[in-house]
């Protein structure tokens, strides 16, 4: 018998008022794909006959997201449904944008214009047929990413499928066709001119994925990276020293996908991804064969930043990976003081450290690819948790006296007055009893007269 797709209730509730007036609709992309995948979808796309202003009139809240393409998103009981009239894209110029939509009125037509056969499959709405012209179902069985049509052709109309097929095959551990791999390499010069806002979004879903291992390979041999982010290019043959078997790229690689996984953790796996870039620029090799790279640290805070802000990154996410990868070399040791361990948390802040510390794990298992239990950080842990929990950590906020304290006892406003809060923040993390007013009031006097005396 031949397959149908379970339609859920709410598509055909929609699919209902597509009917009524005439049009088809199918559920379209990845939301097909998934469930051939026995993967949840996470949105719906719909195809229509319908042109962008009949949806528009069909249902009452809609937003026009892309109408200049044929694209309404239907907001209906709270969910947020793309429908896209059917369409061709005959022409490219820049291999960017197509030159002129047109609608065309057949589904097939509109599945032959789509990336690959995966993503070209077609469920009829509200009965559950399936429209599969190209095999989509098989490349799925087969684990195949393959284009719908000559792959390189199918590349200059558009720069970025190639990024699409290498972030799939990260995302579902699929196999990219050979004659779609080599089209990949063929098309770099087309792929070189789409914005980096689009190729921002693949990567970081790629990133995002359980393993992005495979993909960060591919983008390589293809070429891909050297396109994007060359700073990376410049890691590859670079050697370690003995203690390392891997040079500065595999380990960055091996590093990054041994870091969590997740959108939220896309800021982890970026400082996994970047946290060594900075090393072939101050290798340093001695006589016996033995390497240094000196603060490297540093310098790959500083090339993660610019690399980032190319990469049109928010603030936010640049800031908190540029935080990881400069404080990556930390080092503890179990001799250390409450204080010192108090002010590694300030430093570091308490919200990044179980971060830095999945960037710590991740960047052992990058020397050797076997995972180590490493009994520091656990004991390290520990003791940061017990002086959270029991006395909390102070920052400038927590301290028992601000700024109009101190200038009620006659420090004036400016630089002078930051330097005695900070040393405040100093004495406080020796010793938290001190944080009261009856306590820091006369030590900032104090400091405060030694600090005019050298004036
Ligand atoms: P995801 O689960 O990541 O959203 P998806 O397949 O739904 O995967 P989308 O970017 O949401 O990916 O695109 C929806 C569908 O639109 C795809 O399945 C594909 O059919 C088509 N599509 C998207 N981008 C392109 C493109 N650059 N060229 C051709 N078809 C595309
Ligand atoms: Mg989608």
């Amino acid at each position: 018998m031949e397959q149908k797709f379970p339609v859920p209730p709410l598509l055909k509730e929609i699919s209902g008022y597509f009917k009524n007036a005439g049009f088809s609709a199918y559920l379209v992309g990845g939301a097909v794909r998934d469930f051939f995948l026995k993967k949840e979808a996470n949105d719906w796309d719909i195809a229509t006959d319908a042109p962008p202003q009949e949806v528009t009139r069909l249902f009452r809240r809609t937003i026009p997201t892309g109408i200049e393409h044929g694209t309404v998103t239907v907001i209906y009981k709270n969910k947020h449904i793309e429908c896209t009239t059917f369409r061709t894209e005959s022409e490219y110029i820049d291999g960017r944008h197509p030159t002129a939509v047109s609608y065309t009125a057949t589904i097939e037509d509109d599945l032959a214009r789509r990336d690959f056969t995966m993503n070209a499959i077609a469920v009829s709405l509200p009965d559950g047929r399936i429209v599969d012209p190209f095999n989509g179902r098989a490349d799925i069985r087969a684990g195949l990413i393959q284009t719908v049509g000559n792959p390189l052709d199918r590349f200059l109309e558009d720069g970025l499928r190639p990024v699409r097929a290498v972030r799939f095959a990260a995302q579902l551990g699929f196999t990219v066709n050979v004659n779609t791999l080599a089209a990949i390499s063929q098309a770099l010069h087309i792929t070189q001119k789409i914005s980096i806002e689009r190729f921002r979004e693949e990567f970081t879903k790629m990133l995002a994925c359980p393993a992005p291992l495979t993909g960060l390979h591919l983008m390589e041999s293809t070429g891909l990276l050297k396109l994007f982010i060359p700073e990376l290019i410049a890691c590859r043959g670079v050697r370690q020293g003995s203690y390392h078997r891997f040079d500065v790229l595999d380990h960055s690689f091996l590093v990054c996908n041994a870091c969590p996984a997740g959108m939220d953790h896309i800021h982890i796996r970026l400082a996994g991804l970047f946290h060594d870039i900075g090393k072939p620029a101050v290798r340093k090799e001695a006589a016996d064969g033995s390497c240094t790279f000196y603060r490297h640290e540093a310098v790959s805070e500083k090339m993660t930043r610019s690399i980032m802000r190319r990469l049109k990154y928010s603030n936010a996410e640049i800031d908190k990976t540029a935080h990881l990868v400069a404080e990556h070399m930390f080092h503890y040791d179990y001799s250390w003081t409450d204080a010192a361990v108090r002010r590694f948390i300030v430093r570091v802040g308490k919200e990044n450290i179980d971060d830095l510390f999945a960037l710590r794990k991740a960047d052992v298992f990058g020397l050797t690819d076997t995972y180590t239990e490493l009994y520091f950080l656990v004991e390290f842990t520990a003791r940061i948790n017990k002086i959270l929990k029991e006395e909390g950590v102070y920052s400038l906020k927590d301290l028992a006296v601000n700024g109009k304290d101190l200038m009620a006892i006659g420090i004036p406003a400016g630089k002078h007055l930051g330097l005695v809060l900070h040393d405040l923040l100093e004495t406080v993390l020796d010793d938290p009893a001190q944080n009261t007013k009856e306590a820091l009031l006369p030590i900032a006097a104090a400091l405060y007269e030694r600090i005019q005396r050298f004036q």
